[in-house]
């Protein structure tokens, strides 16, 4: 399957000399989508994962259909102020900004395995922050799986041994 006929690539978003990738047109097709979902679903199987972990918002739309065909929860990581029981938190460094990520602190049982996934892998500091997020909770990251990598930003750098599927790369 030939994904990246489904990206749309918009320069200068958000901000001048950024090169967005929109997954919409991908998540618009219903094939290509399920395809994409199924793949991953394959990798969650291999990596035979408990749950699924995914950060706001497109980890949402990437990671949720995954933990539906799995029967296995999906916990969300989110900014802060929006989880609304007690979190963990750690701060983050963006391909665009700096933030702080927070994840329930119940979400995870120490040792479970855990899939993390995102639409897209670019510096890496999203998932470094996710993989924090889910190891403070005793976590064992399984895998990291991403519609697209942008292999020039060298994201994987920051994941370390970590074991990362990526289905596009630019
Ligand atoms: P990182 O933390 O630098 O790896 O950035 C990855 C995060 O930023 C992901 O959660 C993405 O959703 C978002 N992101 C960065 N660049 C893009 C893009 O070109 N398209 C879609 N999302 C992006």
């Amino acid at each position: 399957m030939d994904y990246k006929e489904h990206i749309a690539i918009v320069q200068d978003w958000p901000k001048e000399g950024i090169t967005f990738k929109d997954i919409t047109p991908l998540m618009d097709n219903g094939p290509a989508f399920k395809a994409a979902v199924d793949e991953i679903v394959e990798y969650a199987k291999e990596k035979e994962v408990d749950i699924i972990v995914g950060p706001e918002a497109r980890g949402f739309i990437v990671g949720c259909p995954v933990s539906y065909a799995l029967e296995i929860g999906f916990a969300p990581v989110r900014k802060e102020g929006k989880l609304p029981r007690e979190t963990i938190k750690v701060d983050y460094g963006l391909e665009y900004g700096k933030d702080v990520l927070t994840l329930h602190k119940d979400a995870i049982k120490p040792g479970q395995r855990v899939l993390i996934v995102d639409d897209l892998l670019a510096t890496g500091g999203t998932i470094e922050a996710t993989i924090d997020l889910v190891e403070q909770l005793g976590g064992e990251v399984a895998g990291c799986a991403f519609l697209i990598e942008l292999t020039y930003l060298d994201g994987r750098k920051k994941l370390g041994d970590n074991d990362v599927l990526t289905l596009m790369q630019y």
